[in-house]
């Protein structure tokens, strides 16, 4: 198996998928000549086709119909949701997705017998925008909350000098808890009344420094609002922080993960998908959108097929809806709109431990690191996630810089400063990096880009619509999408 490390953009999924360790990555993925079976199973994980295979591909032709209502390109988390209610409402809905799993950056890979994420830690449980819209399609899913291990906080602080909270308020003294409750309170206010245009007008850092100037908040508050979508507090509108910050409350002591991981959700929308009719095809990169007239007709795959589509929702991001559409089947305006998207560029070090790094709380945030801003525990909450004796923990850290073995070197000093048994009790890692073609997002959740600012799921090709992390609705990350969802399902008149 041959690899074009210029296209690798460092997501790590083929190493995790590889079942005879012969892929390795410090950001850049590597083969290990010796231990390559030539199996090609790297070839359909990988989202930017950078494999060349030395042995044929297998035949692989799955068998969609010529027609169906509703074509969706990819299975991530929004193109599932979708996906399921339109198929419950009626329609006859297709899923064509180009890797060999469904779920996108909201699944799980096994590996070293453990789970690891292809991106998401979790949702906030059954109370999050996500756990609810899965309630609403008939999916029951189980939960493993706090309340259920016995802990009390969603996270503690700890900074790299050594110094360790067991929650927020914990680590702040009066004047500032008071100033930053108020903060909250006010800004929840000017949400809930929809004057919120002030609150996407200055920063979450700016604001709050209106509230307080205690120091060790403020670096809370860029640790928490980079923990949460991978951007600093000097460039997310306050509004999406304190949004952030109520949604993190409403979850409360049910802040909660799947049990067996975030692929359960996945799982479960899979199911739910195939038992109302609808069906999902993996390995079927779509190739293109088929307009005429100005409206959607269907998909072609890449292998040629052409699948008339009534409707046809696109779940891979701006920047590729642009390929697949054609942008001259565009306004120029809404091209150069979604070229000027600002995304997130971010990485994560997954890794495994002898013994556990902290477990007062299923998060750390800590703030004043170089680059890790926040370090999830999923093993606190499910330990049956890894093998016994073993301890997961996913360091979450924004990039600043295209030279992403140097970034890790800094992640993985911080990770040694915080905490100081690391290196020894270290099993394996894997380093995952989210840039160029397959970044955290397209559109992060900094100025002009949030709640309503963010792209509608309608597009100006008639039938076509898009779906998934970049489309309306403020909050969590991935937790927004079934906002953008509920939007787009309003576009879909149930069938008798
Ligand atoms: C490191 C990291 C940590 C995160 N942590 C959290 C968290 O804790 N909580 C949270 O809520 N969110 C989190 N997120 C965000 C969350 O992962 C995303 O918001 C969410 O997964 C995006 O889902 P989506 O539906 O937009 O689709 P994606 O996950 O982007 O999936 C799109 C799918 O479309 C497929 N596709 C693309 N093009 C084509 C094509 N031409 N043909 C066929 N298929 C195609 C892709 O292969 C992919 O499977 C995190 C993200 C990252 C990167
Ligand atoms: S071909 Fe198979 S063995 Fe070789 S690197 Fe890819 S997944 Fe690993
Ligand atoms: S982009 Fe990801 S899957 Fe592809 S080679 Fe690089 S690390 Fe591996």
């Amino acid at each position: 198996m041959r690899l074009n490390k210029r296209t690798c953009t460092g997501c790590g999924y083929c190493v995790l998928i590889c079942p005879y360790d012969a892929l390795k990555t410090d950001g850049w993925a590597e083969v290990i000549p010796e231990n390559c079976t030539d199996c090609n199973l790297c070839v359909y994980a990988c989202p930017n086709d950078c494999f060349i295979p030395d042995t044929p591909l297998k035949p692989y032709r799955p068998r969609p119909a010529n027609d169906y209502e509703v074509s969706i390109i990819g299975s991530g988390i929004g193109g599932l949701m979708a996906g399921v209610a339109l198929a419950q409402a009626g329609y006859r809905v297709a899923v064509f997705e180009k890797l060999s799993f469904p779920g996108g950056r909201y699944t799980e890979i096994s590996y070293k017998d453990a789970v690891v994420t292809t991106g998401a830690w979790t949702n906030l449980g059954p109370k999050s925008h996500i756990g609810r819209f899965l309630a609403e399609v008939g999916i029951d899913l189980e939960y493993v909350s706090l309340n259920d291990v016995g802990l009390a906080e969603q996270y503690t602080i700890q900074f790299p000098d050594g110094r360790r909270y067991d929650s927020l308020f914990d680590m702040l003294a009066s004047p500032a808890r008071k100033a930053w409750l108020k903060a909250i309170l006010t800004g929840k206010r000017q949400l809930e009344q929809a004057t919120s245009t002030s609150l996407d007008m200055i920063s979450a850092a700016d604001y709050i420094a209106e509230f307080s100037d205690d120091d060790d908040l403020r670096a809370a508050v860029d640790a928490i609002a980079a923990t949460a979508s991978g951007l600093s507090s000097q460039v997310m509108p306050a509004g999406e922080y304190i949004q952030i910050t109520l949604d993190g409350r409403t979850a409360g002591q049910d802040f909660a993960m799947p049990v067996g991981g975030v692929r359960s959700i996945i799982k479960a929308l899979v199911t739910a998908l195939r038992q109302a009719g609808g069906a999902l095809f993996v390995r079927s990169p779509v190739a293109e959108i088929c307009v005429e007239d100005n409206q959607a007709t269907g998909i072609r795959l890449a292998d040629g097929r052409q699948i008339h589509s009534r409707f046809v929702l696109h779940n891979g991001g701006p920047r590729a809806f642009i390929q697949l559409v054609g942008s001259q089947n565009l306004p120029v305006d809404y091209v150069r709109r979604l070229v000027q998207l600002k995304g997130v560029e971010c990485a994560a070090l997954f890794g495994a431990t002898r013994e556990p790094l902290f477990t007062q709380a299923p998060i750390t945030m800590t703030p004043q690191c170089q680059r890790v801003v926040g370090v999830f525990s999923p093993t606190l909450l499910d330990p049956t996630l890894s093998k016994a004796g073993l301890h997961l923990f996913d360091a979450f850290f924004p990039t600043y810089s295209d030279d992403r073995s140097a970034e890790l070197d800094l992640a993985l000093a911080d990770m040694r400063a915080l905490f100081p048994h690391f290196e020894a009790t270290l099993e394996w890692s894997v380093p995952m990096f989210f840039t160029g073609m397959w970044p955290g997002t397209e559109s992060g959740q900094t100025f002009g880009q949030t709640g309503q600012n963010r792209l509608d799921p309608v597009t100006p090709v008639e039938n076509c619509f898009l779906v998934g992390m970049d489309v309306k609705g403020s909050g969590v990350a991935g937790d927004l999408i079934p906002v953008g969802v509920r939007q787009l399902l309003q576009h879909f008149a149930p069938k008798q």
